[in-house]
């Protein structure tokens, strides 16, 4: 059996009208299973779990513990906006909607994934989450960058089209798994990283100086990339590495 990777879902509704709606659901992404499982991992979505009622804080330690010992490897998908008190700032006109329940339990589950030293790979919203529980932050939306280039936000329409060329450091971890210095990626998304995380390094940037990939010094294998690679797979067969990277660090 390959290893078990957990792939993070989203809510049907990320911004509830009442503050402790019942019955909200659930969602994963296919793409995201299809691509785990056709690099040889077993997916398997993690539940949202509402914040704890009694103490309004974050959901039980034993869900967490449960959680990750089940798993051998985490995928972070892409969505909503983090809520920017989580890197120290108020929230901005431009800022879009944003999921609290998806915010803590995430950014506690990359903490704790993070101290057992657990292969994970982000996806878009991945590699802005991994940056802010680093301590790095975003820009709230990209007109807040000087100099950036629109495109990055392409219509729905396009989420599946290739937007913009971005450039590899050589020798990276992305570089070796991709076995490309440029290369042309989808683009869907509205902010972009600010204050790159003490620990990570850049392992791709945009022409426009946006930083599309970055990867964790001293770790075994902690990879994000702004892009989906799980919406290319079929155009660009070797996005499938990110995967399969993710999959065989997982396996040891
Ligand atoms: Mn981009």
């Amino acid at each position: 059996m390959g290893p078990r990777i957990g792939i993070t879902s989203w809510h049907h509704d990320p911004t509830p009208s009442l503050p402790r709606q019942r019955g909200r659901g659930w969602e994963g992404g296919e793409d995201y299973s299809r691509a785990i499982a056709h690099a040889g991992g077993i997916p398997l979505i993690l539940p949202i779990p509402p914040r704890e009622e009694s103490q309004g804080e974050g959901p039980q330690e034993a869900l967490f513990d449960t959680f990750l010992d089940t798993i051998d490897g985490l995928l972070f998908t892409g969505g909503e906006d983090i809520h920017p008190a989580f890197y120290g700032e108020g929230l901005q006109e431009r800022c879009g909607e944003i999921d609290q329940d998806r915010d803590h339990f995430e950014i506690e589950l990359v903490k704790r994934a993070f101290n057992r030293r657990m292969p994970m790979l982000g996806i878009c919203r991945g590699i802005q989450l991994f940056n802010v529980v680093l301590g790095g932050s975003l820009y709230q939306d990209l007109s807040y960058r000087p100099g950036t280039a629109e495109h990055h936000n392409a219509p729905n329409e396009k989420r599946d089209e290739l937007i913009h060329k971005v450039r590899l450091v050589p020798e990276s971890r992305l570089h070796q798994i991709l076995g490309r210095l440029e290369l042309e990626v989808t683009s869907t998304h509205h902010q972009v990283i600010k204050a790159l995380a003490p620990g990570l390094k850049v392992s791709a940037v945009a022409s426009d100086g946006v930083i599309e990939g970055v990867e964790a010094e001293d770790y075994p294998f902690l990879v994000a990339v702004q892009w989906h690679p799980e919406r290319m797979l079929w155009r660009d067969p070797k996005q499938l590495g990110l995967f399969r990277a993710l999959v065989e660090a997982a396996r040891r």
